[in-house]
């Protein structure tokens, strides 16, 4: 039986529906208080992007502490704040912040702004 090596695109695609099932997964076990097995879905998911060098899409690594890698839920193990320019996630087990800046949104902004006319 002759195997036909698959190519390089399709194995990422796979890799993205395995990271997104994974993260659906942590999403449910998290939101059952049981934060060991979503950090063990989180470690899953990591590793499985760090394989095919495929960086974990942004909506993820919010999830995600920068420090510790163990699941922040908002308003369970975690804390969202926005600061000038950031916004900032406190994670609880480690006592650690992450921050996310949102400089571009701002600057989008800011070009519509002046892209309308003013009355
Ligand atoms: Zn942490």
């Amino acid at each position: 039986m002759v195997y036909r090596r698959k190519q390089e695109s399709e194995l990422i695609e796979i890799a993205i529906s395995r990271i997104d099932r994974l993260f659906s997964l942590a999403d449910e076990a998290a939101l059952e208080h049981n934060f060991e097995r979503a950090n063990r879905y989180v470690e899953l998911a990591r590793k499985i992007a760090m394989k095919y060098q495929y960086p974990l899409p942004s909506k993820y690594k919010r999830r995600i502490c920068k420090h510790c890698y163990n699941y922040t839920l908002p308003g369970v193990n975690g804390r969202v704040r926005t600061r000038k320019g950031y916004v900032s996630v406190y994670c609880s087990s480690c006592g650690k912040h992450s921050r996310f800046p949102f400089f571009k949104e701002i600057k989008a902004r800011r070009k519509k702004l002046d892209s309308k006319p003013i009355i």
